[in-house]
């Protein structure tokens, strides 16, 4: 049975497992509107989490034949990943941000050795050891094509225009753009009274950029395509803020669960970040390439035990953060040195 929560106003949450990964579930929400039920995010694209979300939909007197519409937070595998599959069910409509939508497009027209040649170059730009890096350019070479999620995923049909109504009938969901842990990334804020006169402004679909006890992945946003120098975290913190002045009665996260006081989670996070980078600085007393950074950076466990893909994301994590410090002022690239090393510039 999946398992499903009510929580009022036509608002209700299926618990869509992600197969082999330690979030467990995506939180898919289903929103009644007058021209049938709508989902925000979908799930991954597995035939278990297939199955618990037509179930769930079961559960909830409807069925995945009558959704009318998809509205997709972010391009993730864990919230886009079934959308193609809903689509051909139903016929509804897919809905993305611009920039997340330009991602998928890209996905679909990359060749996969493309995507590791591109990998290799930069984690051995990033300070990566040769160890490191041999698998992926083993991996080119062999035209081994083991799918990675997310490469053949639905193109949407519809833009969601930041700062727009969403066209639903007889609801009101604006779209509030959150770049940062993806570059099209936005929180759909349902600008209805809570169903329990929670104080506050409404309700907020925060997808994976505001979650009660976890902080989402900030890396660079990857494309092989686009040398545009980016500051992700930089837009993430703009956009913490953003939905913190929003002041949502309450938060209906993609992960974990509801949380209510959204400007202090806000608070909590921006001091988190704020907190890394100082202890980051202090690291680069020393000059440290990207790959080192991330060596001497605290994780949930030691370097030594961190597997292979896990590192590739601690690595991006180091350089989004290095961006940041570069673009603050507080840190400089050294000349001349290559694989490129950074340092605190003294104040
Ligand atoms: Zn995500
Ligand atoms: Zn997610």
């Amino acid at each position: 049975m999946t398992q499903v929560t009510d929580h009022g106003g036509g608002v209700r949450s299926l618990k869509v497992p992600i197969p082999d990964n330690p979030l467990g579930h995506t939180l898919v929400h289903l929103l009644d509107t007058d021209r049938g039920p709508v989902l925000v995010d979908t799930g991954w694209d597995d035939p278990e989490s297939w199955d618990t979300l037509v179930n769930g939909l079961e559960a909830c007197g409807t069925s995945v034949a009558e959704i009318h519409g998809v509205v997709i937070t972010h391009h993730h595998p864990d919230h886009h990943g079934l959308s193609g599959k809903v689509r051909e069910a139903s016929g509804a409509w897919i809905a993305m941000h611009a920039a997340d939508a330009s991602i998928v497009r890209r996905s679909r027209e990359t060749r996969q050795e493309r995507w590791y040649g591109y990998m290799a170059e930069k984690l051995r730009a990033a300070g990566a050891p040769d160890a490191h890096v041999a698998p992926l350019l083993a991996a080119r070479a062999s035209g081994r094509t083991r799918t990675m999620p997310g490469l053949n995923s639905a193109l949407p049909d519809r833009e969601i225009v930041p700062g727009e109504l969403l066209d639903l009938a007889g609801r009101r969901l604006r779209a509030i753009w959150t770049p940062g842990h993806t570059p099209g990334h936005v929180c759909l804020h349902l600008e209805e009274e809570h169903p329990a006169q929670l104080p506050g402004s409404g309700r907020l679909f925060s997808g994976d950029h505001l979650l009660p006890e976890i902080t989402p992945h900030i890396g660079l946003y990857e494309d092989p395509d686009d040398a545009t120098v980016t500051d992700p975290l930089g837009d993430y913190l703009d956009s913490l803020e953003r939905v913190g002045r929003l002041a949502p009665a309450e938060v209906l996260p993609a992960h974990q669960h509801p949380f209510t006081d959204a400007p202090s989670r806000v608070r909590e996070l921006l001091a988190h970040h704020e907190a890394r980078l100082t202890g980051l600085l202090s690291l680069l007393t020393t000059a440290l390439t990207p790959w080192q950074l991330a060596e001497r950076m605290e994780w949930n466990r030691p370097w030594e035990q961190i597997p292979y893909g896990s590192r590739n994301i601690a690595v991006s994590e180091a350089e989004a953060h290095l961006r940041r410090l570069v673009k603050l002022g507080r840190a400089e690239a050294v000349t001349g040195s290559d694989p490129v090393t950074y340092r605190a510039v003294s104040a």
